[in-house]
């Protein structure tokens, strides 16, 4: 058995939040309002801020950190997404004006065994129709532009690795340092790190970020629930015909004990993005969602529409799965507020973030505005996020399915008896489940075999090096190690985190862990289980342009 909490290091808070004294006498980015991370939540927020300062002549200075060397590199979704934050923000544009693929007329959910798959009816909360496919690098980059057209000041390689403090409040962030020699001292190309100071500082930094993780723990804000987390592996693919709509799928090859199911969805003209989510307090030690996929790709579902086709691109990601209880009890402190994926905007049942982080970085935005308007930052202030929070849809949604994702704890069975009465709105049978734990917490059975990749496969396999070969990864080799384990780990755990890693970080040689940190693309899973993960030199990782 392994315990994922027991040999994890702690989150190292003294260091992540730093105090700002230390660095008097160097220079620093003076700035109104930071966000770190330019995702959908992070770009939203700094555009609505920008036009509600140019729309009232307040003249505000913003800036977007984005760790990526170009915006859009760090950025992966499935998608399918739900256009109401696109034509809120820009409403002066019509839905042909933005980057997405195809429009959803059609769509499947299957049940999936082995050789053989079952349609199932869609439930209330998975339908798309009226949505539309899309590639979250994509969406990015067409926020970054409108945002710079704006003036808004995007600082891309910029990774912020500690939140600044001075008294109760946060000041701004503390960048990584680049150039570094694998033992940390100062190679040629070294940059020092950089201080960037905001009168407000917002956190969007996507999944497990270790600021918004540090913040949250520092002031006691987890919630009813801790947050819990899947992972997604995801393959681009150019395919010979054109799909006309979107399969969800269910079941098989997950264990009956774990949560989770794949998509295969549209992409455009003859491209198609597949993937596979599992939680991350599956069962089996042995669990490997990048072989799992390899073998959902020979299943007839797939190969019918894989066969003769080409992988363009590779990647994965966290996703936070705990929704409405496990967000932190405020998203919001003294100078500092907390958006999109970093709080845990995620309506799991119904497979969306994009537009509910969009939304957030919006409210994020107005209350930033009105705060600095009244020269008063303060938590006070900054509590009018959680009110526009908490008077949206976003509340409504996520309150609404809020039982699901918990029901599926005892195993796929009673978790979909339970999910079909909710989604009937026949809530009074279904009792309200325990407050969640974290997945670190959940034990592991370590008595299976490592999974292996299919042999003699029909369809185009990747072994973990392809695929991190095809993410576009050109993280310098020589660069220090970004991922803290604890030491003498033995063969077991070090085998639970190679199946893992879908990136072939971890390994087992000469009775010792090993661990290949330039082949990291910031997935988080291990965080999660795992080694803990710091932000590296800027422009380290993915380089994914169409995922
Ligand atoms: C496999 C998968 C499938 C999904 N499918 C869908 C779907 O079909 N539809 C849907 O609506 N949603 C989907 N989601 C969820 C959706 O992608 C997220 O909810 C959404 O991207 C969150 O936006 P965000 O801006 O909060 O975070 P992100 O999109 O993760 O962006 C955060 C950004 O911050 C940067 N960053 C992180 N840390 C730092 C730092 N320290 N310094 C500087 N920059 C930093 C990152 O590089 C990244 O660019 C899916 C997610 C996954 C992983
Ligand atoms: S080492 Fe990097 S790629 Fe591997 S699981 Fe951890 S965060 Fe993901």
């Amino acid at each position: 058995m392994i315990k994922p909490l027991g040999i994890q290091k702690k989150l190292n808070i003294d260091d992540l939040i730093i105090d700002e004294s230390q660095f008097s006498g160097e220079e620093d980015i003076p700035l109104d309002v930071v966000f770190v991370g330019a995702g959908p939540a992070g770009l939203s927020g700094a555009i609505k801020l920008a036009q509600l300062s140019k729309k009232e002549n307040l003249n505000l200075e913003i800036g977007v950190l984005e760790k990526a060397s170009e915006l859009g590199g760090h950025s992966l979704s499935g998608a399918v997404i739900n256009p109401k934050a696109f034509l809120e923000l820009f409403n002066e544009k019509k839905i042909e004006d933005f980057p997405f693929k195809n429009k959803i007329t059609k769509e499947k959910v299957l049940f999936l065994t082995k050789n053989n798959s079952f349609r199932l009816p869609t439930p209330p909360t998975m339908h798309n129709k009226g949505n539309y496919t899309a590639s979250l690098c994509e969406i990015v980059k067409f926020l970054g532009k409108e945002a710079e057209n704006l003036g808004i000041n995007i600082f891309t390689g910029f990774p912020a690795k500690n939140l600044l403090l001075n008294g109760n409040k946060i000041t701004g962030v503390r960048t990584t340092p680049s150039g570094l020699n694998r033992d940390s001292s100062k190679g040629p190309q070294h940059t020092a790190s950089v201080n960037i100071k905001a009168k407000i500082t917002v956190l969007c930094e996507g999944s497990r970020g270790p600021l918004a993780q540090s913040y949250i723990q520092k002031e006691s804000l987890t919630g009813r629930s801790q947050q819990i987390y899947a992972l997604g592996v995801k393959e681009l693919w150019q395919v010979p015909k054109n799909l006309d709509h979107i399969v969800h799928t269910l079941a098989w090859p997950l264990d009956s004990s774990d949560f989770g199911g794949s998509w295969i969805y549209p992409m455009g003209e003859n491209k198609v993005s597949i993937g596979l989510v599992i939680g991350l307090d599956y069962k089996k030690h042995s669990v490997d969602v990048h072989t799992k996929l390899q073998h959902l790709k020979q299943h007839p579902v797939f190969k019918k529409i894989l066969k003769d086709g080409k992988i363009l691109e590779w990647g994965a990601k966290t996703i936070p799965e705990g929704g409405w209880d496990a967000l932190p009890t405020k998203l919001y402190g003294d100078n500092i507020l907390i958006a999109g994926d970093a709080a845990g905007f995620v309506n799991v049942p119904a497979l969306k973030g994009i537009h509910y982080s969009m939304y957030s970085g919006i409210f994020a935005a107005q209350s930033a505005f009105e705060a600095l308007k009244k020269e008063d930052c303060s938590k006070n202030q900054l509590s009018s996020y959680q009110e526009m929070i908490n008077n949206s849809f976003i509340k409504k949604d996520l309150t609404s399915v809020k039982e699901i994702r918990p029901s599926f704890k005892k195993g796929f069975i009673i978790g979909g008896i339970k999910a079909g009465l909710l989604s009937l709105k026949l809530n009074a049978l279904v009792f309200k489940n325990p407050p969640v734990k974290e997945d670190a917490e959940e034990v592991k059975s370590s008595d299976s075999d490592p999974e292996t990749l299919p042999v003699n496969p029909d369809i185009n396999i990747l072994s973990k090096v392809d695929g991190v070969y095809l993410s576009g990864n050109k993280t310098r080799d020589d660069i220090p190690c970004h991922l803290n384990s604890e030491k003498d780990i033995d063969k077991k755990t070090a085998e639970f985190y190679a199946a893992l890693c879908p990136a072939g970080v971890y390994e087992w040689q000469d009775n010792k862990l090993v661990i290949n940190s330039p082949n990291c693309i910031d997935c988080k899973a291990t965080d999660v289980l795992g080694p803990r993960w710091e932000a590296r030199e800027g422009g380290s990782g993915p380089n994914y342009k169409e995922m």
